[in-house]
């Protein structure tokens, strides 16, 4: 049984409004090997890390979030790719869940990888999906280009739903201001996988989104100025 299979999972929360359009349900799978220097999300990194969890569950969670209104699931990580049976039941479940439910929300994955970069039969977990951003994350290398951390990186949508979606984005660029968002265990409304596994303090506080360049510095200062200290980013060494 497809909903049956493991998968290993950081995070999940909804509503994420950082990583795609609208309000979306965000799961970021556990384990990468790329170690990209200046990632943010070393935390997901180990394979062994994380919490177990199955596709069935993650289903549950993206049928609860389209009840509430879901625009999008983004998958992210870690490297989704290094689970490819998991990530591609969870598309083809995900989007039978989404036809039911009126067919508008799409499906967003984030890989390290490039297309011809892994094996065909891996590549092909992607095949559920409406808009892949694939590619390094190149610390060098910033761009303003929404949702892509590098400018190296591409948005390519892969459907008529995900052109529909993203074409509109695909050349916009983020407006002044935050592209992350912050959230401290306890205070969100979301629904969340229950992982302790975060993106900041002990407190479990999570990052949400792609930052610029030198904005998780900033927020760490801002942090600071207001007598909350982060204790254990997850974008350190
Ligand atoms: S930026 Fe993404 S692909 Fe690169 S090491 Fe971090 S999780 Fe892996």
């Amino acid at each position: 049984m497809a909903e049956e299979i493991a998968v290993r999972v950081a995070d999940g929360y909804f509503p994420v409004e950082t990583l795609g359009p609208g309000r979306r349900l965000a799961l970021w799978f556990q384990g990468c090997a790329l170690a990209c220097p200046g990632c943010m999300s070393r935390h997901t990194w180990d394979p062994a890390g994380g919490r177990g969890a199955t596709v069935g569950e993650l289903l549950r969670l993206w049928e609860a979030a389209l009840e509430r209104g879901a625009e999008g699931l983004t998958v992210s990580g870690g490297e989704p790719l290094a689970q490819p049976l998991a990530l591609a039941a969870l598309l083809r479940g995900a989007g039978r869940l989404r036809e039911r439910a009126g067919g508008t929300a799409d499906l967003l994955v984030y890989t390290g990888h490039e297309p011809g970069e892994v094996p065909g039969e891996v590549w092909r977990a992607l095949a559920g999906a409406d808009a892949v951003v694939t590619g390094r994350f190149r610390v060098a290398e910033p761009t303003d280009l929404v949702w892509r951390g590098s400018a190296n990186q591409r948005l390519v949508p892969r459907t008529p739903l995900g052109t529909r979606r993203y074409g509109p984005h695909l050349a916009r660029t983020y407006p002044p201001g935050p592209r992350v968002s912050l959230r401290a265990d306890g205070t969100g409304t979301g629904t969340g996988t229950g992982t302790e596994t975060g993106t900041g303090t002990g407190t479990g506080t999570r990052v949400y989104g792609v930052p610029a360049r030198g904005e998780l510095r900033r927020l760490e200062r801002g942090l600071a100025a207001r007598g909350l200290r982060l204790t254990d980013p997850s974008w350190r060494p």
